[in-house]
């Protein structure tokens, strides 16, 4: 089995987070804490309901970008979780089932499946009796995130490999009408509705969507999908990307001076200018999706919402970070988190995710088209990683042919 994967080896890491600040080439060579090995065996199932699945194209996203920079701070709420010794990259995957244990219910040989509950989930190591929040479909809540497996698992894998193994509560079937580039965009789609459905809008609302990166322009098209009287603005300095969100639905760019920009499109005060170009306004957006994170971005979201406003906090670095809560409290703003994907709630229905977000697809609903921008071999993961962290502007997804 081939496969890429995080290794908690302690000097690689440091070396990792020395080389992203401070010497970028080293990130490529291979003191990288991420390592491709060619030559894993091909691990057992270690239990009945277990399946193997070749892996046909495999998305790149942040996640493989923080591994690649071994960016989880020593101060985030992530660092004190006993972490399994290999993290397998990996998860916005297309694969094909080619074994499937007796006790698989779900799946058949051949089907056509992705990744559903990655790294969080009992059913992603197998655990039972599941936790309350997985056995209600919110895995991404799961309460045994850092328990062991009940198996001496071996090498897994994930989606950045040829093959990997898996016990089928992790996957979720693929929709037969789905091309594979449509497939791999299910998962980030699935981000994209988990926010605005977490964070519902309400007709005519004014919605400042910051940074329009996969996620981010994904936003833009469900919230004219669920409230096309909404007035729609993003904050994305790339042009190609502003004109992409225009064409999925956005109104307006918020151009020049964030502060001012804001007030001007939503008829708020003047700006006050303090001490270092500290600024505030009053009146501001009814919602702000932040798919940026950090902490210029939280600062900013905070004060260009109006009171009681709503902050969709999307985008995040896993690192404890300072900014300037004081508007939170000021003007009793809803902080609203928002991680990956679980159960919604739509039209009545209760289902996971992944199958409202594939039902949207292949329906017309949610359009995929012009989000794939490249593709590279699993060979070329460094490339690939080289082209995501460089960040011109004609990137929005990276896919990986494995
Ligand atoms: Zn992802
Ligand atoms: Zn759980």
């Amino acid at each position: 089995m081939k496969s890429i994967y995080f290794e908690k080896d302690i000097p690689r890491v440091l070396i990792t987070k020395f080389a992203s600040r401070y010497c970028k080439p080293l990130l490529y060579t291979g003191l990288n804490a991420v390592k491709y090995n060619k030559k894993l065996p091909d691990p057992p199932l270690p239990a009945g309901n277990w399946l193997r699945v070749r892996n046909v194209v495999s998305g790149l996203c942040g996640t493989d970008m923080s591994f690649f920079k071994a960016t989880t701070g020593t101060n985030s709420a992530f660092e004190p979780i006993p972490a399994s010794k290999r993290t397998y990259l990996g998860h916005e995957n297309v694969g094909i089932v080619i074994e499937v244990g007796p006790a698989v219910t779900k799946f058949r040989l051949g089907d056509r499946v992705t990744i559903r509950e990655y790294m969080s989930g009992c059913g992603n190591k197998d655990i039972t009796p599941r936790c309350k929040y997985c056995e209600e479909g919110n895995y991404n809540l799961c309460l045994n995130y850092g328990a062991p497996s009940p198996h001496k698992l071996p090498d897994v894998g994930a989606g950045w490999g040829d093959t990997f193994i898996a016990p089928e509560q992790q996957l979720a079937k693929l929709y037969d009408e789905l091309t594979d580039e449509q497939a791999v965009m299910v998962e980030p789609t699935c981000v994209s509705i988990h926010a605005v459905l977490m964070a519902r809008p309400e007709p005519k609302e004014k919605i400042l969507v910051m940074g329009c990166g996969t996620i981010g322009l994904g936003i833009v098209q469900v919230l004219k999908i669920l409230e096309p009287s909404c007035e729609v603005w993003v904050m994305e300095r790339v042009k190609t990307k502003q004109e992409f969100a225009k064409k999925l639905g956005a109104d307006y760019v918020l151009a020049g001076d964030p502060y001012q920009a804001a007030s001007d499109a939503t008829s708020g005060s003047q700006v006050f200018v303090g001490m270092s170009k500290n600024k505030m306004f009053f009146g501001g957006f009814d919602r702000v999706y932040d798919c940026i994170g950090g902490n210029w971005s939280n600062t900013t979201a905070l004060r260009l919402l109006h009171p009681r406003g709503t902050l969709v906090k999307v985008g995040h670095h896993m690192n404890a970070i300072t900014f300037d809560e004081s508007p939170i409290w000021w003007h009793e703003i809803n902080l609203i988190g928002i991680n990956a994907h679980g159960m919604e709630e739509w039209q009545g229905r209760k289902l996971y995710t992944f199958d409202l977000a594939q039902e949207w697809i292949r329906d017309g609903i949610y359009k995929t088209d012009g989000f794939v921008t490249h593709h590279f071999k699993l060979d070329d993961y460094k490339r690939a990683m080289k082209l995501a962290l460089d960040n011109p502007p004609e990137v929005i997804k990276i896919v990986l042919d494995c």
